[in-house]
């Protein structure tokens, strides 16, 4: 597998992102994290680590920003 391959891929918009967990703590693979660094509005914002999403979904869904991440499915 290809580094960064996977069956989905998160993409985050830091600026839009609270730091509430509640994506980290829903995602099966831990493949989220918060960032040590802090977005302008002063929350650590969630990053993602570049490879093992799944593409379930569940961290859009439980996420409470619109527009802090989206998740593509990648075709096989
Ligand atoms: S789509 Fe699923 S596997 Fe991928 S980052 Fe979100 S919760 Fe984790
Ligand atoms: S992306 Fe959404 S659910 Fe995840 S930490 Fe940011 S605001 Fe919370």
């Amino acid at each position: 597998m290809k580094p960064g391959a996977g069956r989905g891929l998160v993409e985050i918009n830091v600026e839009e992102c609270k730091g509430c967990g509640l994506c980290t703590d829903a995602c099966i693979p831990k493949v989220l994290r918060l960032s040590a660094s802090l977005n302008r509005y002063g929350y650590h914002p969630v990053e993602y680590e570049g490879r093992g999403c799944s593409g379930c979904g569940l961290c859009f869904v439980v996420c409470p920003e619109p527009g802090a991440l989206r998740v593509l499915k990648l075709a096989a």
